[in-house]
């Protein structure tokens, strides 16, 4: 065996370990009995550090070594283009997993763990006094990892590129200042406008069966192959992947929101053709793997707002909801319907908010997060942070710590650096679908008719099959021989809410 194929083949061992932890995630979040918990975090710690392991130990490092300069990732045989490529990524992946020592990786996986586990009940008991000493905890272990890892521009962007390689943070201030410019005088006239939306509607008493048929009905329209793939409930929707032939999405139902399990089927459904529509000969390798977060973000957010939410979409699936829920819709015009689907109002909870105002909920947290990551703020001070941002961005103050710094799961398990990526999903996706729009002739018609399969197979080519050949910034400028902005975005909401609010 070639070095090249010999590394593929230990590669799929890796990726093979995950899968097993994964499953056993995707386990604890539907089925795992509420007791099995702290046997499953042993289970889930063991495979983590197997596949770590197996990642940096000679089996993989031999079969490197022959190909790279394993300190600097210079690749000193002679291959094509696209081994280059494929290489280089390897390295990357590497490199960053053979930094870190193994009593750091299990330490990481015991105190998340746990911190996890803190978070929830403390944020059920709004103290966040009792998670502060966890997160303060999991704040050490992020600045010895970057210690590990090695700061080349800001402490920060070593964690950010984690999630989104090759941007810094000045790259997401600088289209972060751009959207702010024109999306806060949009939401101030929004708001000033008004227009009653008639959001009420969706309050209403949904019966939770007929909304998750009506989901499934959208999946298979979507091309979501459930032969290779399948929808269970859980607390928080989200979307796993074992190997692009096992692919699993979750959502959540709630009687009085009709949109919530909806927006969250259409949401998942899109990461999850992402994951099925990649190359399965490369798996294990960063050709069969999400360039980004936030290019997995692109597709989702595409599926979810740009398409879910747009008027040609309800022009075909209003009337098929009507009849699932005659007695609530039965007498409610499209017109209405879609007005009220496109509600704009700011909103303390990041993941119940619109699609305009989502973005200044994740500019909040990229600001709150540097401050903690390059700054040192002390832990105690990050609620008073949290309000203050509030008030400043969405001009509300949280009632509570559970209704503001504790909302969101991602640092209890490390997770800093991870949220420019949504916002980013939805700077990316905007310029792409514009792209679609103009290769394939009549979109909105088709998607009039509830016919997507144009779309998305332009997808797969354009963004599943690419893998990490590209990176993010390269994938846009692919598709839209341009070069990223905020403009097509802040474009897009402007066209779409100047004619739903009359401004
Ligand atoms: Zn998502």
């Amino acid at each position: 065996m070639n070095p090249l194929e010999k590394l593929k083949h230990e590669l799929k061992t890796v990726l093979n370990l995950r899968g097993a932890s994964a499953l056993l995630q995707w386990d604890q979040e539907t089925y795992m009995p509420d007791g099995s918990g702290a046997i499953r975090s042993e289970q889930i710690a063991l495979l983590d550090t197997l596949s770590h392991e197996h990642l940096v130990g000679p089996a993989v490092k031999a079969p490197l070594a022959e190909l790279v300069n394993l300190d600097n990732g210079e690749v000193t045989a002679g291959l094509s283009e696209d081994e280059n490529r494929l290489v280089n990524e390897i390295w990357r992946d590497y490199h960053r997993a053979a930094a870190l020592p193994k009593e750091f990786v299990e330490e990481y996986s015991q105190i998340t763990s746990m911190a996890q586990q803190v978070w929830a009940q403390a944020r059920k008991e709004n103290d966040f006094a009792k998670f502060a000493p966890h997160l303060e905890k999991i704040i050490e272990l992020k600045f010895r990892e970057i210690d590990y890892l090695g700061v080349k521009t800001t402490p920060y962007d070593t964690l950010l590129d984690f999630f989104e390689p090759g941007m810094t943070s000045a790259d997401v201030t600088r289209l972060f200042d751009a959207v702010k410019e024109r999306l806060v005088p949009l939401v101030r006239r929004i708001a000033d406008s008004g227009v009653n939306t008639g959001v009420e509607l969706l309050r209403k008493d949904y019966d939770v069966d007929r909304q998750w048929e009506f989901g499934v009905q959208v999946l298979n329209d979507m091309g979501y192959d459930l032969n290779l793939g399948r929808q269970d409930k859980s607390a928080h929707p989200f979307t796993t992947s074992f190997h692009p032939t096992d692919v699993r999405i979750t959502t959540r139902l709630n009687p009085n929101n009709l949109l919530s399990a909806l927006s969250s089927t259409i949401h998942e459904c899109g990461h999850a053709l992402y994951e099925q529509g990649m190359d399965k000969d490369w798996f294990g390798t960063p050709f069969c793997d999400a360039i980004s977060y936030g290019i997995h973000e692109s597709q989702s957010r595409l599926w979810e707002n740009l398409v879910g939410l747009s008027r040609p979409f309800w022009e075909h699936y209003y009337p098929k909801l009507q009849k699932f829920f005659p007695e609530n819709l039965g007498n409610v015009e499209l017109d209405a319907f879609y007005r009220a689907i496109n509600t704009v109002e700011p909103s303390l909870i990041r993941v119940d908010a619109d699609e305009a105002t989502y973005n200044l909920h994740i500019m909040l947290r990229f600001e709150v997060e540097k401050q903690v990551i390059n700054d040192k703020l002390p832990v105690k001070e990050l609620p008073e942070l949290w309000n203050n941002k509030m008030e400043e961005y969405l001009g509300i103050r949280p009632d509570s710590d559970a209704n503001g710094v504790m909302q969101d799961v991602h640092w209890s398990f490390g997770g800093f650096g991870y949220f420019p990526t949504y916002a980013l999903g939805n700077l990316y996706n905007v310029p792409m679908m514009n792209q679609a729009r103009e290769e394939l002739k009549g979109l909105d018609d088709q998607i009039a008719r509830g016919k997507f399969a144009d779309l998305r197979e332009w997808l797969r080519t354009k963004v599943h099959l690419v893998g990490r050949r590209r990176t993010a910034a390269e994938l846009i400028e692919d598709i839209t021989g341009e070069k990223l902005t905020a403009e097509p975005f802040m474009d897009y909401l402007e066209n779409k809410y100047q004619a739903i609010y009359q401004l």
